[in-house]
């Protein structure tokens, strides 16, 4: 990438479980009348509201998206919810293999790396997230742990991986109020990116958001990281000052 060219800047809500009819209406109206943003801004919501968030946004700079999809195309698989279910709605990004599916659902590589090829053949962008827990990071296996996640998936995609966005996403900074050092953060990103880069300049040029506890008051030292794309944003992705703070911090 030349000098001056920028990649994507982009900041992604995952509600996680969390929401309601009401209070949607009220976090999203009030995320409307914050625009606009420096950076792409879209919101990852709980399935059921993807009706309702498409209408309050529709014709708004802000996009949505879904927090997983199967690896199936379609069939006996109750429960499950299809890419292309998700793209009706007009999904522009699926979370995949955010660790917490990984933890609680036992997903692993192979299988976030098949959603991810749903999600694109389907005509959206997956958000592939990779991070290491809290023993790995202290066992010093941090860089295997992320370059193995990202692995899968560029086994899967190949080239392709250019049309993704990468999420580093450290378990232990998730939801504990405990964030990664801009240093640190930017370590890993910058071995991502040399590994995706090690593909294809296409690669290289992918957006990496950082997410794990993400906040207004540390927002713009991360962002300020030149490996860091932008963020994917948990808890504070439900309160709309913080979140409209956290996305104008991606300039
Ligand atoms: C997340 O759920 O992806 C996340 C980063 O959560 P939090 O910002 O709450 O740590």
């Amino acid at each position: 990438m030349n000098a001056g060219e920028r990649r994507g800047r982009l900041v992604v809500g995952n509600w996680k479980m969390n929401g309601s009819r009401a209070a949607n209406a009220a976090l999203l109206a009030a995320l409307r009348s914050a625009a606009p943003f420096p950076a792409t801004v879209a919101v990852c919501v709980p399935a059921p509201y993807l009706g309702q968030v498409a209408s309050a946004l529709q014709g708004s700079a802000i996009a949505w998206g879904a927090q997983d999809c199967s690896s199936h195309e379609s069939g006996a698989f109750t429960g499950e919810i299809s890419a292309a279910m998700l793209a009706e709605f007009n999904c522009r990004y699926v979370v995949v293999g955010h660790s917490e599916r990984r933890a609680l659902h036992g997903e692993g590589d192979a299988l976030v790396a098949e959603k991810a090829a749903r999600a694109l053949a389907a005509g959206m962008t997956p958000i592939v997230c990779v991070g290491e827990t809290l023993a790995e990071r202290e066992a010093g296996e941090t860089a295997s742990v992320v370059s193995r996640q990202l692995g899968a998936a560029i086994e899967r995609l190949g080239d392709a991986i250019g049309e993704a966005v990468i999420a580093y996403e450290p378990v232990w900074a998730i939801g504990t109020g405990k964030t990664a050092s801009p240093a640190e953060a930017e370590a890993v990103h910058a071995r991502l990116r040399g590994q995706l880069a090690a593909l294809s300049p296409r690669a290289a040029a992918v957006s990496i958001l950082y997410g794990g506890s993400v906040k207004p008051d540390n927002a713009a030292a991360l962002f300020g990281q030149s490996n860091i794309d932008g963020g994917l944003i948990g808890g504070a992705s439900l309160n709309a000052e913080h979140f409209a703070a956290i996305c104008k911090a991606a300039a």
